[in-house]
């Protein structure tokens, strides 16, 4: 079932959300939510959904970012944000630790590209982001899952979990950068974000 998505200035969007239980987690009530939020995210289309999103105060979200959406984009697009497809799945009760302990997470301090979310149709704004994460959470089974992520699907991550303790990327975005859709296709899709950054810092 396709569910309404909630948008900003929904109060639901701005509290923290309370954990599950297992037996939650694999009652038919959580299952058949998590089978309409997948189907939600799918229609709408978005690459993450929250279960705050829907309008229920819960720790839960699901990620999906498929490949025909990344063949849509110019092939270097996808490249500089280490976009690729990232499977179905579902994260409950996500803890968030920022960047790992490789060196290469030391080469990557943060990263700023655009960023959308279904709860604020139509904008679009930079949003500084960790380059890599681990979540440990649980899985549609209750099963304990670490996930380790790098590029896009690490900014999925980051912006799902936010959602889930009230946060939206307005609240990190850099607030220059906020605009609409329409604006962002006309003068910016092209422009690299250090481009972006003198033009708009003067
Ligand atoms: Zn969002």
């Amino acid at each position: 079932m396709i569910l309404p998505l909630r948008e900003a200035g929904d109060p639901g969007l701005r509290q923290p959300s309370r954990e599950l239980t297992a037996s939650e987690i694999i009652s038919p009530a959580v299952q058949e939510l998590i089978g309409s939020m997948f189907e939600t995210m799918r229609a709408a289309p978005g690459v993450g959904l929250a279960a705050p999103q829907i309008g229920m105060p819960l720790q839960l979200a699901v990620i999906e970012d498929r490949q025909e959406y990344i063949d849509k984009l110019p092939a270097e697009h996808a490249a500089a944000r280490l976009r690729s497809a990232v499977p179905p799945h579902v994260i409950i009760n996500p803890q968030l630790t920022l960047g790992d302990e490789g060196a290469e997470a030391n080469a990557h301090p943060g990263v700023e590209f655009f960023e959308g979310c279904l709860s604020l149709p139509g904008f679009t704004a930079i949003v500084p982001r960790a380059f890599s994460v681990r979540v440990d959470c649980l899985n549609e089974r209750a099963e304990p899952v670490t996930i380790r992520a790098r590029g896009w699907y690490a900014r999925i991550l980051q912006h799902e979990i936010d959602h889930l303790h009230g946060t939206l990327y307005i609240d990190r975005m850099l607030t220059r950068s906020f605009m609409g859709r329409e604006n962002f296709e006309r003068h910016w899709k092209d422009v690299p974000v250090a481009e972006f950054r003198r033009l708009l810092d003067g």
